[in-house]
């Protein structure tokens, strides 16, 4: 089905988390294959497990896999599947049996009292048992000058951020020897004229295919034994790094206008520090070969407590045991309050819709969401609402997150506002002329001005009160 993202997320409402039950019977943080395949076996089991999907904090909704283009590792699709698509078709399964899901990031944990204490979203939750789901997020090298570079060619998502026009037929450079720092130099040599991968060691981490890989594309360089020291460039752009020798300690700058982060990740366990047992590399401890926690009720699945194998099916495999093992654990007890189905077979999912290309046939003045320069040159000159802008690439995956986000705002403000998608790949020259530097990004314009841009994934009520604002101001 090409790389093109899919809408599936317009064919599934999640069930309302309104409805909420004065004490939860189980409660979910994560949503990436561990947390999605954890909801999937309780909400068949009949226990309306709430999941808190995560939004900023340690990953984006969907987890890891929102990051990369294709998995071909994954059982069941035998040509592989874009990263998104998977976490959507998860997703879509755990709401179809019952899951009720909370966009936001979970705050605080509180396991010193039963039933757990959740703070989400300004409440707090009240559960009779958890799974720890958090996953792991990319790690960042601290350069000198990181902050300033940010976005203005430093990146931890070459996936993301590799199509952003700066780095077209550019010099780009890689940090790390793992599968991912791999997978994202021969990524890169999509776009730029040439990759360089800086490698500590002197051998790749990554898997003998992958590192066979990289070693036989003539567009990628290795730069064995070496450290990037810093970044330098002008007020506009990073114009290259400082690599340091890590046998001798001599520098050398390398011209390279792009630096993206393949360094590893950190397990997401900040809110359970000091509430249960960690290993020395901040991993959550179970039992062995079990999804039990240090404290009764409390399970842990996917990477959050795997430094090892970290793998989507892994992850999904564990987020089963952890649903299997709570659910027992709380019909021991008898904790849980299941819920009675009036329908035991729930509505089909079905296949995910596309927005079509908007062209002059078939472009609608009046329609919220469109897609590409036509209508973005229609709406701006012609449409007297605030126009939400969002510029996204094909396998981005917080463009995934952010779309039926910003979506639902324009649905929620009734026709008020109306929203054009820019495929920075398709449409390379307007993302130029709108200084477009990394996906997502959104701007809104009104009456032909630009008034605000965001970059990455935000909450939904940033662009909410930023369209009511303009729309109280009057013309
Ligand atoms: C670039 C890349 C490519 C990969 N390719 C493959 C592949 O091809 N095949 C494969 O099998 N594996 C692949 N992996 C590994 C795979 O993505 C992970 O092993 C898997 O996603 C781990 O799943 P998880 O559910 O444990 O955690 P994650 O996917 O990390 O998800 C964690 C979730 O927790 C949420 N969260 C974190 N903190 C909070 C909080 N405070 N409150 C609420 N939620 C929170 C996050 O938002 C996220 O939704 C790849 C990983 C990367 C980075």
């Amino acid at each position: 089905m090409g790389d093109e993202q899919l809408d599936r997320q317009d064919t599934v409402t999640a069930a309302d988390p309104a409805h909420d039950r004065e004490i939860e019977n189980l409660v979910i943080v994560g949503s990436g294959p561990a947390g999605y395949t954890a909801a999937i076996y309780a909400a068949r089991a009949n226990l309306s497990p709430l999941l808190i999907t995560g939004f900023q904090d340690g990953g984006i909704p969907g987890g890891q896999l929102m990051t990369t283009t294709h998995v071909e590792n994954f059982p069941g699709f035998p040509d592989g599947i874009l990263g998104p698509d998977l976490m959507d078709r998860c997703k879509a399964q755990a709401l179809r049996w019952g899951t009720r899901l909370l966009e936001a990031d979970a705050e605080a944990i509180d396991l010193s009292q039963r039933p757990f204490r959740i703070t989400a979203d300004g409440r707090t939750i009240a559960a009779q048992a958890l799974i720890l789901a958090t996953g792991a997020s990319a790690n960042r090298l601290g350069l000198p000058q990181e902050e300033r570079f940010w976005s203005r060619g430093i990146s931890a998502c070459a996936i993301c951020d590799g199509a952003t026009p700066q780095f077209r037929n550019e010099e780009l450079a890689v940090v790390g020897g793992g599968d991912s720092a791999c997978e994202e130099a021969v990524y890169l040599t999509k776009y730029g004229s040439h990759v360089h991968l800086i490698v500590r060691g002197d051998q790749l981490r990554a898997s003998g295919a992958m590192a066979d890989r990289v070693l036989a594309n003539p567009a990628i360089t290795v730069h064995w034994r070496s450290q990037v020291a810093d970044a330098s460039g002008d007020d506009q752009w990073m114009q290259g790094i400082s690599l340091k020798d890590t046998t001798t300690g001599s520098l050398r700058e390398l011209p390279v206008r792009g630096l993206f982060y393949a360094i590893g990740h950190t397990p997401n366990t900040r809110l359970f520090k000091d509430q249960l047992d960690l290993n020395d590399a901040g991993y959550l401890v179970t039992q062995p070969g079990r999804p039990e926690t240090s404290c009764e009720g409390v399970y842990a699945a996917g990477d959050v407590a795997d430094a090892e194998w970290r793998q989507g099916i892994t992850a999904a495999g564990s987020g089963c045991q952890a649903a299997l093992a709570a659910e027992r654990w709380l019909s021991h007890h008898n904790l849980a309050v299941t819920v009675r189905r009036d329908n035991v077979e729930p509505q089909e999912v079905g296949e995910p819709k596309r927005t079509a290309i908007s062209d002059e046939a078939n472009f609608d003045p009046s329609q919220l969401w469109q897609k590409g320069g036509f209508a973005l040159r229609k709406l701006y000159h012609d449409s007297p609402n605030p126009l939400l802008v969002v510029y996204t690439s094909p396998s981005c995956g917080p463009c995934h997150v952010l779309k039926p986000q910003l979506k639902r705002v324009l649905d929620e403000l009734g026709g008020r506002a109306q929203g054009v998608e820019i495929d920075i790949e398709a449409d390379q020259e307007i993302a130029v002329q709108a200084g477009v530097t990394g996906t997502p990004t959104v701007q809104l314009f009104f009456n032909k001005e630009l008034k605000q841009q965001w970059k990455g994934v935000k909450q939904r009520s940033e662009f909410r009160l930023a369209i009511e604002a303009l729309l109280a101001v009057p013309v």
